[in-house]
């Protein structure tokens, strides 16, 4: 798995038998990915699929771009393809002060796009090249989703961040997403953590900052049961 950090969010290039892309930046990053995948030699026939983790925008803003230079389908759960048609990020609820400051700088709109796979909660990537499972993961959206790696590597969207500052800082220590899509539902994405550590993930790869080890991850997920992890909306 090759990690590009694109200015505010992560990328993901998995090369199997295909090559599969998982999130794809802002729109104005679109061209540092491009060069970004040219620079390891990825080739524009190798690429299968580009897998959201998640529809808003620091995700699925490169998205167009990267389609059509790749001729690749674009896959989004069903529950998040609404925001990949309008090319907004759907219902953000900020949680805590940092978050609120943040959200006129990511709550962009961004290039609609047309999914061309909408999937349930049944996803396989095998005949896309990839030997992974797809597993939902709401709360942080509707439609998150996370993707486990036979070796136990997980991608997750934004169901935790890894550090601050986008990860400049403490880039392996979690903490909570910026934004909830239901404030009254937030034991939502306190089970979509648990999904991915039940499933097996021993690392988490994470669209900001990160990657987390498990025990980090399972720490936090204690501290989240017990209500501490995840502040109250200010
Ligand atoms: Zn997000
Ligand atoms: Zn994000």
């Amino acid at each position: 798995m090759i990690r590009v950090n694109l200015s505010i969010a992560n990328m993901y290039i998995l090369r199997g038998r295909r090559t599969v892309l998982v999130d794809t930046g802002t729109a104005g990053t679109a061209d540092r990915a491009l060069r970004a995948l040219a620079g390891h030699g990825v080739r524009p026939d190798e690429v299968s699929l580009i897998l959201l983790t998640h529809a808003h925008s620091d995700h699925a803003g490169g998205a167009r771009a990267l389609r059509e230079a790749f001729n690749a389908p674009v896959a989004v759960h069903r529950a998040d393809a609404d925001m990949a048609r309008r090319g907004d990020n759907g219902r953000l609820i900020p949680i805590g002060l940092e978050a609120r400051f943040s959200q006129r700088f990511v709550d962009r709109p961004f290039p609609p796009l047309e999914p061309d796979i909408i999937f349930d909660d049944d996803f396989d990537p095998g005949p896309f090249g990839l030997d992974a499972t797809v597993i939902p993961t709401p709360g942080h959206s509707p439609g998150s989703v996370s993707l486990l790696l036979p070796g136990g590597e997980a991608i997750v969207g934004d169901i935790l961040r890894g550090g601050i500052m986008g990860g400049a800082l403490l880039s392996g220590r979690p903490s909570a997403p910026y934004f909830l899509y239901d404030l009254a539902d937030r034991s939502v994405l306190v089970d979509s953590v648990r999904r991915v550590l039940d499933a097996g993930a021993t690392i988490l790869y994470t669209g900001h900052g990160g990657p987390l080890k498990r025990s980090a991850a399972g720490a936090w997920l204690a501290g989240a049961v017990s209500g501490q992890a995840m502040p109250a909306r200010s």
